[in-house]
């Protein structure tokens, strides 16, 4: 059994637009519907959304309803950082459930196959995160504003979602972040590997996959829906 949480509580600052960036219309539907339908449509039992408080009665209404997204099992308060809302979201999950699914809402083009492989991939390895190569040089800048170094660029990939888990690693890996007080925590990923020595399977996502988070986003975003 699979729960997949779908992640739609951030602020949505970078979009500079007076709509919650979830909400905000893209080719004719609210831009959270895309990834809504793909895990509704997918082999996932149960689907637990994670919303800013204030738009919870909204979301039920004008997206679950109106869509009639039976799988959408709970939707819950965000909190304050992206983990603060992964923890509300797994602590609603069904417990019976053996793998979670984490997805940014705002990535509206993840697909079924990414869905798929990451399941089988954490079957077999307990943690995955689907990833696409870097295409351009990456420089680690110091204090100054100089190029510090320069990494080797076939060893770096863009980390996606959805990122895989089974259930009580992740759990674990929470109950350690929650201990230890840190904050730097920019996914999922990260937590496992630190506080669980946990590795990571990096599988394979699609340049098609953007998050969108700045209003060019979704001039993108428009352009990928009307070559569908
Ligand atoms: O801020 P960032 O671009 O990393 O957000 C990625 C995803 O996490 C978005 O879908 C956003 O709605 C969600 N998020 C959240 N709660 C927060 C911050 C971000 O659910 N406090």
């Amino acid at each position: 059994m699979i729960s997949a949480i779908v992640l739609a509580a951030g602020s949505g600052n970078r979009m500079k637009s007076k709509t919650a960036k979830q909400f905000i219309q893209v080719g004719g539907h609210p831009l959270i519907y895309y990834a809504l339908k793909t895990f509704e449509a997918s082999i996932v039992d149960e689907i637990i959304v994670v919303t800013r408080k204030e738009d919870i009665d909204y979301f039920r209404k004008e997206i679950i309803e109106k869509y009639h997204f039976t799988k959408v099992r709970k939707v819950v308060a965000g909190g304050k950082e992206r983990f603060n809302s992964v923890e509300n979201g797994i602590k609603a999950c069904d417990r019976r459930n053996k793998i979670v699914m984490i997805h940014d809402g705002a990535r509206p083009f993840v697909s079924n196959k990414m869905i798929l492989d990451s399941i089988s991939a954490t079957r077999r390895y307990k943690a995955c995160t689907v990833a696409v190569p870097v295409k351009d040089t990456i420089k680690v800048v110091d204090k100054e504003g100089f190029g510090e170094s320069t990494p080797d660029r076939s060893t770096l990939y863009q980390i996606q979602t959805p990122q895989t888990f089974d259930r009580e690693l992740l759990l674990e890996a929470y109950d350690r972040l929650r201990a230890s007080g840190d904050r730097d925590i920019t996914d999922d990923t990260m937590i496992v590997e630190r506080y669980m020595d946990q590795r990571v399977k990096i599988i394979e996502g699609s340049y098609e996959n953007i998050k969108v988070t700045t209003p060019e986003d979704l001039l993108v975003a428009t352009a990928l829906l009307g070559s569908r």
